[in-house]
């Protein structure tokens, strides 16, 4: 299995680019975040637990998440479709986990690390400007601020006719709180990766498309 992991602090932009590798290169896509969202619009148990936790900005527990993306696997590999990691790993713990569940059910498997950059008062610009589907199962995302991702009409979803919401954890006091638990793990992780690797840097801070392209070429990608 040939996976991805975006890491970058929250609004860098690893959903849209993942969309735009989904959309025009065939992966897949594993939203941690998404999945998050789907268990609480569903009301399960893990939902109800986590609810609070997502609002504040605060990270869900490293085996409660472990054992979504875990679940998620094995029901959707597929070896013929790379898959990003968006927002997943968040934590050492949850990078061994990964390492480990690899190993053990998907021998030969390889993971690449990508650094989304961008200065900090830009992803508060983009989180602020934020829209998505309300539809838990689209979550497309659009933005009031940049033009390539305004929806087509005012606060519906192009793909699915939704009403577009801003999330909850969109606002100011979550924001900070996200931002500060990103910067207390990146050191970490990316000390944790770079052991085993070269961490490739991508400079996001750039229209889309532009940002995809460079993707590629940073990936040796036609
Ligand atoms: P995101 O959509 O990636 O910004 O994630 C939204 C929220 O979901 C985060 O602020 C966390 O509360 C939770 N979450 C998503 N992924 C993880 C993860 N890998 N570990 C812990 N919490 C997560």
């Amino acid at each position: 299995m040939n996976i991805y992991v975006f890491l970058g602090p929250p609004g860098v932009g690893k959903g849209s680019l993942s969309k735009l590798c989904v959309e025009k290169l065939g992966w897949q896509q594993l939203s941690t975040g998404n999945l998050c969202r789907m268990h609480i619009a569903n009301q399960t148990d893990i939902g109800k637990k986590i609810d609070f936790i997502i609002k504040s900005g605060k990270l869900v527990p490293d085996d409660v998440i472990t054992e979504m993306v875990s679940d998620w696997l094995i029901k959707n590999y597929d070896s013929n479709r790379t898959i990003i990691l968006d927002g997943f790993p968040r934590t050492v713990i949850q990078a061994k986990a990964i390492d480990d569940l690899l190993k053990e059910k998907f021998p030969g498997s390889k993971i690449n690390v990508v650094k989304l950059i961008i200065p900090e008062k830009t992803v508060i610009s983009r989180l602020t400007s934020r829209l998505i589907c309300g539809n838990s199962k689209c979550q497309a995302v659009y933005s009031t601020m940049t033009k390539a991702l305004a929806p087509k009409d005012i606060n519906v979803c192009d793909k699915c006719s939704c009403k577009l919401i801003k999330r909850q954890d969109d606002n100011e006091q979550s924001i900070k709180e996200r931002l500060a638990v990103y910067n207390e793990h990146e050191n970490e992780l990316l000390k944790y990766y770079s052991k085993n690797q070269k961490i490739l840097d991508l400079n996001v801070e750039k229209n889309l498309d532009e940002v995809f392209e460079d993707f590629k070429k940073l990936i040796n990608l036609k």
